[in-house]
């Protein structure tokens, strides 16, 4: 199979893009560098630098790929920006994705995976949250997933695109090789091990007063490389699903900070700031259905060896990427 990724270099989409290679198949990477890293494209893919905003470009492209799937990372991700910033939500996540499937049509290429998000269900009905639950983001980000979750399911009624929306929770931990890198840093893990590190004075913990049991949020960190694997177990679906994509498990971010300071055996001072908007106080994955209809199960559901995974790749590239 030749599959093109775009974000392939991006945190979790290097990561499957090292995944795919190392089934055998092929994979080119399309991305255009914003907040991906050259050095994280797995040397065995082809790279083409690109932009979806670029609607000739990724039409030229797919029609010369031709590829047997796309897996779609390329997004922007940031709860917050997406509550101060809305316009580049919509434009990347929406507009541009409809360059990529509207190219994808005129190529003939039927099989696609999408990144989607637990967001899209916004404040849930119920926790673990299954499929079924209403989705109501509350944040552009979300919304802006969720729309392209709509876009799709007119694409497969009308042009017979068969699309997976995997709904990742949070995706945490790294390969031995590619690891988590954004030029500017908001998530939780990466910013509590930057201060093992020495990079960072403290961490903020954003909000004590949820309704959870010590008052922070409460979230279901899955290991990268899990979530790789219901990609490669997507790509070969023959119809269209939506999968959520987590542990099961929860974990506060006063758990987090504390299983941090075991792994690094660094003190990790911790202070306590406002609530973040658009932040829901309990976010944890049933992702009962993905199990039984494609078999995934995620390998690591505790958040101590995700943490040390995570730990060992910054340790090892204290700077990340270096670009
Ligand atoms: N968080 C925090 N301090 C940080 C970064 C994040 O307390 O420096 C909290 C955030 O409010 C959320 C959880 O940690 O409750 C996970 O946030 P992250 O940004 O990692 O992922 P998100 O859930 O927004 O996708």
């Amino acid at each position: 199979m030749k599959i093109l990724v775009t974000g392939g270099a991006g945190y979790i989409g290097s990561i499957c893009t090292e995944e795919i290679l190392n089934l055998g198949d092929s994979v080119v990477v399309f991305d255009n560098l914003t907040e991906g890293h050259r050095s994280a494209i797995d040397p065995r893919a082809k790279f083409v630098e690109g932009d979806l905003g670029d609607r000739d470009f990724i039409f030229k492209t797919l029609a010369e790929e031709k590829p047997d799937a796309v897996m779609h990372f390329a997004a922007n991700a940031l709860v917050g920006e997406s509550m101060t910033n809305p316009s580049k939500y919509f434009r990347n996540n929406v507009a541009y994705g409809i360059n990529l499937i509207d190219a994808m049509v005129d190529a003939g290429v039927k099989q696609f995976v999408f990144s989607s998000t637990c967001a899209t269900y916004g404040v849930p009905e119920r926790v673990p949250i299954d499929e079924r639950n209403p989705q109501r983001p509350i944040n552009p980000y979300g919304e802006s997933k969720l729309m392209f979750e709509h876009v799709l399911k007119w694409y497969e009624k009308i042009h017979g695109l068969v699309h997976v929306n995997l709904r990742y929770f949070n995706a945490a931990g790294a390969s031995e090789r590619f690891g988590e890198d954004h030029r500017i840093e908001t998530h939780l893990i990466p910013n509590v091990l930057k201060v093992a590190l020495g990079q960072r004075e403290r961490v903020d913990i954003f909000g004590d007063r949820y309704d959870t049991p010590d008052g922070t949020c409460i979230r279901d960190y899955i290991h990268v490389k899990d979530l790789a694997a219901a990609h490669l177990l997507a790509i070969g679906a023959k119809h269209s699903a939506s999968y959520n994509l987590g542990t099961g498990e929860g974990f506060s971010v006063q758990q987090v900070v504390d299983a941090a300071r075991k792994v690094t055996g660094h003190a990790i001072p911790a202070v306590v700031k406002e609530a973040r908007a658009g932040d829901p106080a309990r976010l944890i994955s049933s992702s009962l259905k993905i199990t039984a209809e494609l078999g995934w199960k995620p390998k690591l559901q505790r958040i101590q060896p995700i943490l040390e995974s995570a730990w060992a790749w910054h340790s090892k590239n204290p700077n990340g990427y270096g670009d």
